[in-house]
């Protein structure tokens, strides 16, 4: 076994490494699963840390009403994780906390390990409050999500040095929920120099170290505390750090406090750095366009294609672009394959009523509002003439809401309440508890991929390049990582063309007619009268997509951009 001299210590709220391991809520901690395998593969000295999140994000089901219900995941930790018996502590409004670092071990083919660390306070030494900080991911109230970020950022630090990683060279904060580390370091400087005040070399010393990838492309989404709230729940000593410059109207920025201690920032897709620079105008802010690991969600039976036609495909992802050269028939075989499991599936689990030879729309994702999932069903009518008139076509949907958003919960329910109006002219299912393997059985099972955010909500979106990897074409709206992906035609279909730019965006109605005329004249033609057209883009969807939007370059560039430059 090759011994990982850990140079990077990369930090996330959510990692999405293993589907059992019900640690994520979506694209946030898939990225970060999917970062740490392919840093594995390329013998990227890294080590990970997350919170243990005892009670998961919660198993989903509906009640009769189309109502999302949810139950914490009781998972069993110590069945997937290894206690490394290392503990560390914080304070929290004056108490001491214990931390102890569970330990999960991604070992690549090549035999590298890069170890993840859960951290959990669900000690006995602490009292039942602060036991149950780790317990719920993005639970609580905005009192609860501080002192989750204090033991993941402060305490993430300590638990490192307590491990024995002191050869640490960067700090990775994927998304400013880690960013009390900065102050962490910034005090381990001034105690190892026996001082008590900072002075401008500190800082610049804590920003060397410093990186950090933003992923909310609107203010109100960037995580803040109000500032009584943070002195009462940090020591003086912490405290005392927090200048102006990250504090706005009274309360705590976690992206400014990332953004202020970090010499390399970037967005996750070009547009995103983009608008990530208008925001946080008085910093520098690049992009590296965010991927998917192949190996992890390519289907069964693309893996055998790829092995037979693109030997080293895993090694090389890059080499994804030979695709071009596999035969149509077999591109179409092994997607039949994929569709079949995820047809069956979708019958058992829902009687969706499902036909393996209509084509089939995907949409998996949380369900947020800005995701518009529901943006299909904008003009019923419409959607019923197509079907029609135009093709036969079935829609398959899941995601989760945040339980405390009344407003994607309803969106749920509308859908569902969809398979009874349209039963009989198009088959409707809503697939419930989303997570890894559906997000697998999905991308790879269904003809298109749709998604339809709220341009510019959508910072990069990732399941699409899942779809691609799969021979899976996106009709998609122009936001995020698609801007750069899509080739009119080539490797799926934009809807509205012309809508990421700033004044046209957003028009419902107009996204919906844009949305319709692309399945109307554009792609369900394509699908049953031209067969041979179709399968043209799903293979320009793997050489084209698959071999660029993939981790193993993101993490090339995360590594010659950010971590050693
Ligand atoms: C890939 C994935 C996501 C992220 O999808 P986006 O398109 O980036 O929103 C979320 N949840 C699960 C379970 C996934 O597999």
């Amino acid at each position: 076994m090759l011994t990982n001299n850990v140079k990077i210590a990369y930090f996330s709220m959510e990692i999405g490494i293993d589907a059992e391991i019900p640690t994520y809520a979506g694209g946030l901690g898939i990225l970060a699963g999917d970062t740490i395998r392919s840093a594995a593969d390329l013998k990227v000295p890294l080590a990970a840390v997350t919170l243990v999140h005892r009670k998961g994000y919660f198993f989903q089901h509906f009640d009769g009403s189309g109502r999302q219900q949810e139950e914490p995941v009781n998972w069993v930790v110590d069945d997937f994780l290894t206690d490394t018996e290392i503990r560390a502590k914080v304070t929290l409004e004056g108490r001491e906390v214990h931390i102890r670092a569970w330990k999960y071990e991604v070992t690549a083919s090549n035999g590298f390990v890069i170890p993840v660390y859960f951290l959990d306070t669900d000690l006995p030494e602490n009292s039942p409050w602060d036991r149950a900080v780790t317990h719920y991911l993005y639970g609580g109230d905005s009192h609860y999500r501080f002192c989750q970020e204090v033991v993941l950022g402060i305490g993430g630090i300590r638990i490192l040095r307590a491990l024995g990683h002191q050869n640490l060279r960067r700090f990775h904060m994927n998304e400013g929920h880690a960013s009390l580390l900065t102050l962490e370091l910034l005090q381990e400087r001034l105690n190892q120099e026996g001082r008590t005040e900072n002075e401008p070399d500190d800082m610049e010393a804590v920003r060397k170290q410093c990186v950090f990838t933003t992923h909310t492309p609107v203010p109100a989404g960037h995580d803040q505390f109000p500032l009584d709230l943070v002195n009462r729940v940090l020591a003086d000593r912490e405290a005392c750090c927090i200048t102006d410059s990250i504090c706005h109207e009274g309360r705590l920025n976690m992206t400014f406090l990332a953004l202020t201690f970090s010499h390399y920032i970037n967005g996750v897709a070009k547009k995103h750095g983009e608008i990530s620079r208008h925001m946080f105008a008085s910093y520098d802010v690049d992009s590296i366009t965010n991927g998917v690991r192949p190996q992890s969600w390519v289907s069964e039976s693309f893996a055998k294609l790829f092995d037979l036609h693109i030997p080293g495909w895993r090694q090389d992802n890059f080499s994804l672009r030979y695709a071009l050269s596999i035969p149509e028939e077999e591109i179409w075989e092994a997607h039949q394959k994929s569709k079949r499991l995820l047809i069956d599936y979708a019958n058992r689990e829902v009687n969706a009523g499902f036909d393996k030879d209509i084509l089939t729309i995907g949409f998996a994702r949380r369900a947020a509002p800005y995701k518009r999932a529901d943006l299909v069903f904008e003009d019923v009518e419409r959607l019923r003439k197509i079907a029609r008139d135009g093709g036969k076509f079935q829609i398959v949907f899941a995601g989760k809401a945040h339980p405390q958003n009344q407003d994607g919960i309803e969106l749920i329910q509308r859908i569902i309440k969809m398979k009874t109006t349209l039963i009989d002219e198009i088959p409707i299912a809503y697939l419930p508890n989303y997570d890894m393997n559906l997000g697998k059985l999905m991308t790879a099972g269904v003809d298109v991929w749709l998604n339809t955010p709220l341009p510019p909500m959508e910072a990069s979106g990732t399941s699409g390049m899942k779809a691609a990897l799969n021979g899976v074409p996106s009709l998609s709206v122009m936001d995020g990582w698609w801007i750069e992906g899509c080739i009119e035609g080539v490797t799926g279909w934009a809807i509205r063309a012309d809508g990421h730019t700033q004044q046209k965006s957003g028009d419902r109605a107009k996204d919906a007619g844009s949305l319709y005329t692309k399945l109307e004249h554009s792609i369900l033609p394509l699908f049953y009268a031209n067969r041979s057209r179709f399968i043209e883009i799903m293979r320009h969807a793997i050489a084209l997509n698959g071999s660029f939007f993939n981790t193993q370059r993101m993490v090339q560039q995360y590594v010659l951009k950010a971590y050693f430059p």
